[in-house]
């Protein structure tokens, strides 16, 4: 097909939901992609940071392919000891407590967010069941996890929203004042990924787990972009030494498979009886074969020191960028705000050039496959030099 008659079938039988890039992409390898006609893209964005080891990495994808030729679902009314196995491993990397599989960033931060409801009714009464989240916030396209996002932009046309939030500052003043008597949780980004890579301050973070401990005000962590090896240890939180009640996981996940998990703490392990919630995929075996694979391998000490190391390279190469005014974010989730043009158009010449970028407000927004190349990365550098130069 060409990608003429791509475009138009996608217009014709595709709800207009998404402004695409016009490439047709149809194959793979690590950080690089083709389109129909034969064009390399490198591949800065791993499908929205969820390709943790790139296109086709072949024991993901054997794991994957074997699992799917074995038994590919059974539903939650049977024991399946991938899923088991999957959490068990989440436990020992994360040192949670107890897991919940769901199928994607919006449906794991719904189950978190059920989750601190529950704890706070269950411990203080029906009213206990408020939650703040942060101004220029992202949780989900669900219509709980839209009233969570913490940008009036995200908050037209499906009224009426679920209650029970409030947006705070990301200060400990403004999160005072936002939580009261009724408040049973905190909900955060350690660094706001749509919200145009913005790292959270950590000595914020130190003094919102100590004032959230005090209050017995569950702190939920939405690591649904910043989990899974992506800012160069397994969790984020890990490098903002706390520890959550509660964390939400998905995209990097499954390595390119629907999943999504929520990770809950000791005292809040048992929260979520029979009954309290479910999910016909959740837990689905081939995700689950697949995740294992991810959690094996990018847990490993010399991976995530490697991530670190290409995390400072593209930063460093960023930083020399004479149209490029500052760099931020953490490992290989990084932002980069541009003095010349703006990050959509620049995002376009990119990808005529051959390079996939994300945007993210005023920045463009890098998500490399954590498994990029020395040679990927130096590639895709040359490619935004040049779209740079000639902006
Ligand atoms: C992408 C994202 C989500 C939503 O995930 P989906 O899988 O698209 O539902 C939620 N929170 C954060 C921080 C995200 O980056």
């Amino acid at each position: 097909m060409s990608l003429e008659t791509t475009k138009q079938q996608d217009a014709q039988y595709l709800m207009h939901t998404y402004a695409r890039f016009p490439a047709a992409l149809v194959r793979g390898e690590n950080a690089t992609a083709w389109d129909e006609d034969g064009k390399a893209y490198i591949d800065f964005t791993s499908g929205i940071g969820v390709n943790a080891l790139g296109y086709a990495d072949p024991a993901w994808a054997a794991a994957v392919a074997k699992q799917a030729g074995t038994l590919q679902h059974i539903s939650n009314l049977y024991l399946s000891p991938v899923t088991i196995e999957t959490a068990a491993l989440l436990c020992k990397v994360s040192g949670m407590q107890r897991v919940f599989f769901a199928n994607s960033g919006a449906e794991a931060n719904e189950g978190a967010i059920k989750l601190a409801r529950k704890y706070g009714t269950d411990h203080y009464g029906e009213r206990h069941c408020k939650i703040v989240t942060l101004k220029n916030s992202f949780h989900g396209r669900t219509v709980t996890t839209l009233a969570a996002t913490g940008q009036d932009a995200f908050h037209h046309h499906f009224t009426p929203f679920t209650e029970g939030f409030s947006y705070a500052e990301p200060a400990m003043e403004s999160v005072k004042a936002a939580v009261d008597e009724d408040t049973c949780a905190v909900f955060i980004e350690l660094i706001q990924g749509e919200g145009g890579v913005h790292p959270l301050d950590p000595a914020f973070i130190k003094a919102l787990r100590d004032f959230c401990t005090e209050r017995d005000v569950l702190l939920l962590v939405d690591e649904v972009q910043t989990g899974i090896g992506r800012t160069g240890s397994f969790f984020c939180y890990e490098q903002y030494g706390i520890k959550p009640d509660v964390v939400s996981a998905a995209k990097a996940l499954g390595g390119g498979l629907p999943i999504g998990a929520v990770l809950a703490n000791e005292k809040c392990a048992d929260v979520l009886g029979p009954g309290d919630h479910g999910s016909t995929f959740g837990g689905n075996p081939v995700a689950c074969a697949g995740a294992q694979v991810i959690i094996r391998r990018v847990s490993d000490p010399a991976f995530l020191q490697e991530v670190r190391e290409k995390g400072a390279f593209l930063r460093a190469a960023l930083e020399k960028m004479p149209q490029i005014e500052s760099v931020r974010g953490l490992g290989l989730m990084l932002g980069a705000k541009p003095a010349v043009s703006t990050p959509g158009e620049l995002a376009q010449k990119c990808c005529e050039a051959g390079l996939l970028v994300l945007t993210a407000k005023d920045v463009l927004r890098f998500l490399p496959p954590l498994t990029i190349t020395k040679e990927e990365l130096q590639k895709g550098l040359a490619i935004l030099a040049h779209v740079l130069q000639d902006a």
